[in-house]
């Protein structure tokens, strides 16, 4: 029996080793109050500088435009909420414009905002791949607009959006533009030089690095009221003493992204992409969701299967010792297709049997190997068990 194998890297990384060894001796020693004057305080915010320093290097940005945060999820909603708030008592301001596929970091936050903020939410066209449409959200862009949020890649079929000219439009008409890269950020570059965008969402536990940490980009100027209130640390934008040991080791994880993103990418794409061909050959009534190769994420491969309960494939796939995801988030005996597949236009039928693939820097094709050997037996499975 081999070992399991990993392969849900979309849903959280283990810390790298060289991440681990750049926290721990912060865990020991560095227990200093960043804010405190006393040696032990200064220690502390030399650490929180230099991490903060590394990753506004990374970005193209300057140090007070990194905002640490607790996890992506916190990063979005200090980005929609901190910035449709402040942007709706900047000018009267009331729409805001989302992707009709965004992680529920950003649909149930827009959500709450126009239950409880009287907020005009509206979601952008996109084809069937999951890409915004450009010149239907163009036209969308009116002088009312609050925010517009589009996600830099979808974590569910791994589509990428075209970040660059969506920035661009909404420069043109000078509205504020937040993209959540927290599965993009994982890796490629963001250069904020070039990309014209105002607040990026990432995470590390999707690079990894530690749980429990977050960063948003947040380009100077830009309208953004604290969602988090107390003291003054982030620039008042972030009420909590700084955990520094995570700050450090988000930055030394996202250094190697960048260090090693290229690399890893050569070493992903062509395992992903035998992925696809596989599935597509020898698994009958099977789809690719999401985009076609070149624009999605390098580690990402996500299908439907006809006639097949997605949960209970995760199950299986389990016992024969590999971790894979679904897209529907409720638990077998009570299916719901996932938001994102029905809205792009599956039915019940297929939208029920969802996987998704996504694989490590460190996974082997010999593990993909063994994975696509016993993929389509368990679908049969599955499909049996059904009838
Ligand atoms: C994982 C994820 C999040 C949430 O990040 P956490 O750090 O888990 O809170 C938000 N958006 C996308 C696209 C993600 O993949």
């Amino acid at each position: 029996m081999n070992t399991p194998t990993y392969l849900d890297f979309g849903a959280t990384t283990p810390i790298d080793k060289r991440v681990l060894s750049v926290m721990l001796p912060h865990l020991e020693k560095t227990f200093g109050n960043p804010s405190s004057l006393h040696s032990w305080g200064q220690s502390a915010e030399r650490i929180l500088d230099e991490s903060r320093r590394i990753m506004a290097e990374l970005l193209g940005a300057l140090p007070s435009e990194i905002i640490f945060t607790s996890c992506g999820s916190e990063s979005d909603n200090l980005a929609l909420r901190g910035g449709a708030i402040a942007r709706r008592e900047a000018g009267g301001f009331n729409r805001i414009l989302i992707s009709p596929l965004e992680h529920p970091a950003i649909s149930n936050t827009a959500r709450q905002l126009a239950q409880l903020n009287g907020f005009e939410i509206e979601t952008l066209p996109v084809d069937n791949t999951g890409r915004i449409l450009l010149e239907e959200m163009e036209s969308r862009l009116g002088s009312d607009v609050a925010l517009v949020s589009v996600m830099a890649a979808n974590n569910e079929i791994g589509t990428l959006n075209p970040v660059q000219e969506i920035g661009a439009l909404c420069q043109e008409h000078k509205i504020p533009f937040h993209s959540d890269a927290v599965q993009y950020g994982a890796h490629f570059p963001l250069d904020v030089t070039k990309l014209p965008v105002d607040l990026v969402s990432l995470g590390a536990h999707k690079f990894y690095g530690p749980k429990g940490i977050g960063a948003l980009y947040v380009r100077s100027g830009t309208p953004l009221v604290p969602v988090q209130t107390g003291g003054s640390q982030e620039f008042g934008l972030r009420a909590a003493t700084e955990n520094v040991p995570l700050i450090a080791g988000m930055a030394k994880a996202f250094q190697l992204v960048q260090e090693e993103g290229p690399r890893r990418i050569q070493h992903l794409t062509p395992l992903r992409d035998e992925i696809i061909r596989y599935v597509l050959k020898n698994i009958p009534g099977s789809q690719l969701t999401g985009a076609d190769p070149d624009s999605r994420l390098p580690n990402h491969a996500s299908f439907v299967f006809e006639g097949l309960d997605g949960n209970l494939l995760i199950q299986v796939l389990d016992s024969e010792g590999f971790a894979c995801s679904s897209g529907s988030a409720c638990k077998t005996g009570d299916p719901k297709p996932s938001s994102v597949l029905t809205h792009l236009g599956y039915t019940p039928e297929w939208a029920l049997g969802s996987l998704r693939v996504t694989l490590g820097k460190d996974t082997t094709r010999a593990e993909v190997s063994r994975f696509l050997e016993i993929l389509p037996d368990c679908v049969q499975r599955v499909r049996e068990t059904a009838q």
